[in-house]
């Protein structure tokens, strides 16, 4: 990944395209329209991946429930980009079976599941689906509830580490001359003669601001797509629902493979799967009514909701706070129908609009990325005199598919010429010093946290956001950033404030 360039130098280029917010959307953006020719800045207000886009449930999935809701183009959009990204990024996009429990009396049986599962990987070209009876299930599923359980019916998806996801996509588009700059706040829209022609740009570490004029501004800030909108128009587009996570030490819940099933309260679909050698309990969704610019965090009340799921399908299990290892809660940018309908039931699908030359996009999945940047760019190319055709090219150039390869694509080699004592994993950690001094260096880290939160996970895999790693993480630090002793101490306390409010248990 390229440095941070000096904002003065920003200046200096006619820009094409600049891209506000660097999650998914933004990244993806980026990538098609680098390779389209156009010059492409992207700027993001904090870290990459920041946003939702390091805080969803990590899936790379088509979404069974879009299906049971008709939503079938986006339900075929996204089985196309799972297989799409299982093919160009393996190691990083892993498949994985999921379960769903059959009870005597309770709907969907296997027969209605089994038809349900049989459009999905129709629409998937895949083959991938069956139903065993109940013995079998609970070989794989050991501690499911047993009473009244007939059997299970199980198909595929995918999972992904999100933030890695973004950080690919990101260096993909570096590749092709792409300039990305985290830290940097877009203020507001330039505007002349009521067209944006442009836009004014904070450094939010120093303070420094710079006017930069481009043919299109295109706004993909997610949850805060409203707030950049606000200089423009007072109509309001998007509404805000979180959805929190557990992450439990495999341990206390060892689950080889995924659980799909309705929580006995309110029927709503939630997961157990695992990730990252840990298990995941997930999701919730809710009004989110907090201040978007704090990383949102779980409630007490959904704490207990996804402990009494998993209670409820794992009775022996027994789980208590004390299991849960970290937390963490991301805001989807879901495009309100206006009709207050509940959170789940609002669509998940995203929206492009124009407005005053400024293109906004939000909503959809991280699964759906290169679609969504297609989209947009469609919208775009009028201004920038470009042609968008899907002709299906890869986004990733080929990697490795182990696990340096997973996380750093083709960097991977460079970081094996590292020394060879930071190569091994130690202590416990999954990550070597090796691609932690690699990320110090080359992926823009500006705070302790942009290392242990999203370039590692640290934050989320070890109990107290990994605070035994620190001394290991502390030298690195000062030889690649030049951090003083009380510069990592600011930092370890910007960290750890961080995690107990938005990746601990709730207060
Ligand atoms: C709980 C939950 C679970 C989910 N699970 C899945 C899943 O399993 N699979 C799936 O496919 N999808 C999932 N999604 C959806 C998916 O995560 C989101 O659709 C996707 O991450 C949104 O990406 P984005 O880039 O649009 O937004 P974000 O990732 O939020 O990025 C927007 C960025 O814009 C930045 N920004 C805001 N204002 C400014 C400004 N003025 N200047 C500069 N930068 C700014 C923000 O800091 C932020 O980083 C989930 C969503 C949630 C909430």
């Amino acid at each position: 990944m390229n440095e941070r360039k000096p904002m003065a130098e920003l200046k200096a280029v006619d820009w094409d395209l600049i891209v506000v917010g660097g999650g998914i959307t933004g990244a993806g953006i980026v990538r098609e329209a680098a390779r389209r020719g156009c010059k492409v800045l992207l700027v993001e207000q904090a870290d990459f991946a920041w946003g939702t886009s390091s805080r969803s449930s990590k899936m790379v999935h088509g979404g069974l429930r879009y299906i049971a809701a008709g939503d079938i183009r986006l339900t075929w959009h996204s089985l196309v980009e799972r297989e799409r990204l299982l093919r160009e990024a393996p190691g990083l996009v892993t498949r994985l079976g999921y379960w769903f429990a059959h009870y005597d009396k309770t709907f969907p049986g296997p027969w209605v599941f089994g038809l349900l599962l049989s459009v999905y990987d129709l629409l998937a070209r895949v083959r991938d689906h069956r139903y065993v009876a109940r013995a079998k299930f609970l070989e794989q599923m050991p501690g499911y509830r047993e009473q009244g359980l007939r059997g299970g019916s199980r198909y595929t998806d995918a999972l992904v580490d999100d933030a890695r996801l973004v950080l690919r996509v990101l260096e993909e588009a570096m590749g092709a001359g792409v300039c990305v700059r985290n830290y940097t706040r877009v203020e507001a829209p330039l505007l002349h003669a009521g067209e944006v022609v442009g836009a004014r740009l904070r450094d939010v570490e120093s303070g420094e601001t710079v006017e930069l004029s481009c043919r299109t501004l295109i706004n993909a800030t997610g949850a805060w797509a409203d707030r950049l909108r606000s200089t423009i128009t007072t109509s309001k587009r998007v509404r805000p629902l979180r959805g929190s996570h557990l992450v439990l030490a495999s341990e206390r819940l060892p689950v080889r493979e995924a659980t799909i099933f309705m929580h006995p309260k309110d029927g709503r679909a939630v997961f157990i799967y695992p990730w990252q050698g840990r298990t995941i309990i997930g999701t919730t969704d809710l009004d989110h009514q907090q201040d978007l610019d704090e990383e949102a965090h779980i409630s007490r009340a959904e704490l207990d909701y996804l402990l009494s799921a998993a209670n409820h399908e794992f009775p022996a299990a027994a789980l208590v706070e004390a299991d849960v290892i970290a937390t963490f809660s991301g805001v989807r940018p879901i495009v309100s129908s206006g009709r207050g309908l509940h959170p789940s039931q609002e669509k998940r699908d995203h929206s492009v609009f124009v407005e005053q030359g400024m293109i906004t996009v939000t909503g959809g999945k991280l699964t759906t990325f290169r679609q969504i940047a297609l989209d947009v760019l469609r919208a775009a190319a009028p201004r920038l005199g470009i042609v968008v055709r899907d002709r299906g090219e890869a986004v990733f150039a080929p990697a490795p598919a182990d696990r340096l390869g997973a996380r750093f694509g083709r960097a991977a080699r460079q970081i094996e010429a590292l020394p060879a004592e930071e190569q091994a994993l130690r202590s416990g950690l999954d990550y070597s010093l090796a691609e932690m001094r690699w990320s110090l260096r080359h992926e823009q880290v500006v705070h302790l946290d942009d290392l242990l939160l999203r370039r590692t996970r640290i934050g989320l895999l070890y109990r107290q956001g990994g605070s035994e790693f620190l001394a290991l993480i502390a030298p690195l630090c000062r030889q690649e950033l030049g951090w003083s002793e009380e510069r990592w101490q600011a930092e370890v306390e910007r960290y750890q404030r961080i995690w107990q409010r938005s990746y601990a248990l709730p207060a």
